[in-house]
């Protein structure tokens, strides 16, 4: 049985004609960069996340790059972020001289731990970058309250987790991405909403910050050749668009399908000691961007060793902490153990999950894993 750690092309067919028709369109009228198509993907998203101002960019690195730039952090000031995360997160916050401060995360959800915030917090600290691993949203509310609290920026990294739903404690009820002063995500291929080759979106409410990203990503001019921030060149292409607003109506369903993944895997492993199935906090939906078991027992490289031998995909994200990566030792400031991501860069696993698997394929990789514990 030929399985998949992703599979874009099965998706893709089941919406070629759209797809293709609309590429065509842009050949024809050679409008490859700002065409109407970019236009009209801004708006489709502004109403799907119901959030005032999407800037289309390159990909989710410049992303966070240009939202960092937009709140005028300087060199030297701190920026808290998950020790347990994709290097981008960190690697754009180096870039700008920024220094990143590398928090632990909680062992269940894999997200930023609150009080490692708290602790992490100094007179140079301006930006908190939360990312939604996985999936799901890390604790906002708890977030925004330390925010505003030490007059902080909050950026989320929702490159995981778009289209997961965050619920406040009053009930209220928002797209992640859209509670910080501004949200980041990527439409890298294998994303939960991903466009056929780099992509990405920055979004706010605020308008003043709107416009500033806008221009920041555009050569810092909002009139052509008068420039009046530094910026950077970050499009996001018309046929790359076209491809977006082609995926987005079935974002949900997109999310309901890996939902279901996760759910056939939760109840296949229910009975298997060594595994503990991924935590679903109650405050937001998880869109299982991945679906990441912990192998407990020191079982988990033997596992993926086996799981290699079948010809079951899967992938170790992440097996290195941030902090003891070469490349941020130095601005890790000294750091060396966080007991929690130390734990999970030994113990997590991610297993094939996208919106085009059956049951077929399913009962097969469930049934191989539990013959290993057996
Ligand atoms: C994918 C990803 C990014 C970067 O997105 P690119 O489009 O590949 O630049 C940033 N942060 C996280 C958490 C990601 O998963």
């Amino acid at each position: 049985m030929v399985i998949q750690m992703v599979d874009v092309k099965s998706q893709y067919l089941k919406i070629k004609e759209e797809i293709d028709r609309g590429i065509q369109e842009v050949l024809n009228t050679t409008a490859f960069i700002n065409g109407p198509q970019v236009k009209k993907f801004q708006l489709e998203f502004e109403s799907y996340l119901n959030v005032k101002h999407v800037i289309p960019c390159a990909n989710g690195t410049d992303a966070l790059q240009i939202a960092m730039m937009a709140v005028g952090l300087k060199p030297g000031d701190e920026v808290i972020v998950p020790a347990f995360t994709y290097v981008a997160t960190a690697e754009v916050i180096a870039l700008l001289g920024l220094i990143p401060v590398m928090v632990d995360v909680d062992a269940d959800t894999f997200n930023i731990n609150i009080e490692g915030i708290k602790a992490a917090i100094t007179p140079k600290t301006k930006c908190i970058v939360p990312v939604h691993l996985y999936g799901q949203a890390a604790d906002m509310e708890a977030i925004m309250k330390i925010a505003e609290e030490y007059k902080l920026w909050v950026i989320e990294d929702n490159a995981q987790a778009i289209g997961s739903d965050y619920t406040f404690s009053d009930g209220r009820k928002v797209k992640t991405g859209t509670i910080g002063n501004i949200g980041c995500t990527s439409f890298y291929p294998s994303k939960n909403l991903g466009c056929y080759g780099d992509g990405g979106a920055i979004m706010t409410n605020d308008d003043a910050l709107g416009a500033l990203l806008h221009k920041i990503a555009n050569h810092g001019q909002s009139v052509r050749y008068y420039h009046d921030v530094v910026g950077c060149n970050s499009r996001l292409d018309s046929l790359q668009a076209i491809v977006l607003s082609a995926k987005l109506p079935h974002l949900d369903e997109y999310c309901a399908a890996r939902i279901k993944v996760a759910d056939y895997y939760d109840a296949a492993f229910v009975s298997v000691d060594s595994l503990v199935t991924p935590y679903r906090a109650p405050y937001t939906t998880h869109v299982f961007h991945q679906y990441t078991l912990k192998v407990k027992n020191g079982k988990r490289d033997e596992l993926k060793k086996y799981l290699d031998a079948e010809k079951i995909p899967n992938m170790i994200y992440y097996p290195v902490p941030l902090y003891k990566q070469e490349a941020f030792k130095a601005s890790s400031d000294g750091l060396e153990y966080l007991e929690n991501t130390e734990q999970l860069c030994k113990e997590v696993i991610s297993l094939p999950i996208h919106t085009e698997m059956d049951e077929e394929q399913l009962a097969y990789i469930a049934e191989k894993v539990i013959a290993f514990f057996n």
